[in-house]
């Protein structure tokens, strides 16, 4: 609970100067800064649609980075490399093994499902729905399903294959949700300081199945990401008068 306290001080402080942490800081385009309890500085950068990169202390993490398969090309070449990269699933906007090569550096743990591993060749270490894994001393990363379970839209991401990840670091939980619908599971993930949501159709979620799945989590901070042509104001405006704090970047 001191997490999320920390995070509503550096929502307010990110409100009054932007996204520095403290005003002695540079403000830096494109990333929410926040803090864990311990005082460790977490940025968060948009990078586009499903693709989002982190830095905790002086970690960097990588969800779903993708070179060109989605526009605006992104050259990972020219970033920092990836302590941890995290691969939700094999879809193209999602897995990309281009970016994966050019963020490896000796030592780059890749997380990943079964179906990624075996399309990158065997690269990766697999974690089904339901494992954890302890990543460094005070963090871990859970796997957690991530499907489809609307009838018409069962066979995009079929119950069990896909993960979304629910990672803690230094006591701030981050759940970033992968392709999946509103799913039962989600009411299952709990004390999430910020959340990713996915919000675009046919393949995920409609503003309202988004906003119903912001509502069973209770995110401190909800990112709705990888949102497409989706008119994405309103999931802000479904969940005016709620306790979330709804930030929209760049995440078409
Ligand atoms: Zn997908
Ligand atoms: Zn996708």
């Amino acid at each position: 609970m001191k997490t999320k306290l920390l995070v509503m001080a550096m929502m307010i402080i990110g409100a009054l100067g932007g996204c520095a942490a403290h005003s002695s800081d540079s403000v830096e385009e494109g990333c929410d800064v926040f803090e864990t309890k311990d005082g460790t500085t977490v940025k968060m950068y948009c990078i586009k649609h499903g693709s989002v990169r982190m830095q905790v202390g002086d970690k960097w993490i990588y969800v779903d980075p993708v070179t060109t398969a989605v526009k605006p090309e992104t050259d990972y070449s020219t970033l920092p490399k990836a302590d941890y990269i995290l691969v939700t699933h094999e879809h193209f906007d999602h897995l990309d093994s281009v970016a994966i090569s050019q963020l490896t550096k000796q030592g780059t743990v890749l997380i990943t499902n079964a179906r990624c591993h075996d399309l990158l060749g065997g690269k990766g270490d697999v974690m089904a729905n339901g494992y954890s894994r302890t990543l460094a001393e005070g963090w871990t990363v859970d796997a957690v399903p991530a499907y489809n379970n609307s009838p018409d839209k069962l066979q995009f991401h079929p119950k069990g294959r896909d993960n979304g990840f629910v990672l803690t670091v230094e006591g701030m939980r981050i759940y970033i949700a992968g392709d999946t619908e509103d799913i039962p599971e989600m009411a299952d993930i709990k004390d999430i300081d910020v959340a990713f949501l996915p919000c675009n159709l046919p393949y995920t979620m409609t503003p309202e199945q988004c906003a119903h799945a912001a509502t069973m989590i209770q995110p401190t901070v909800l990112f709705p990401y990888h949102y497409g042509q989706t008119d994405i104001q309103q999931v802000v405006k479904l969940l005016e008068g709620s306790n979330i704090d709804v930030r929209i970047r760049d995440y078409q």
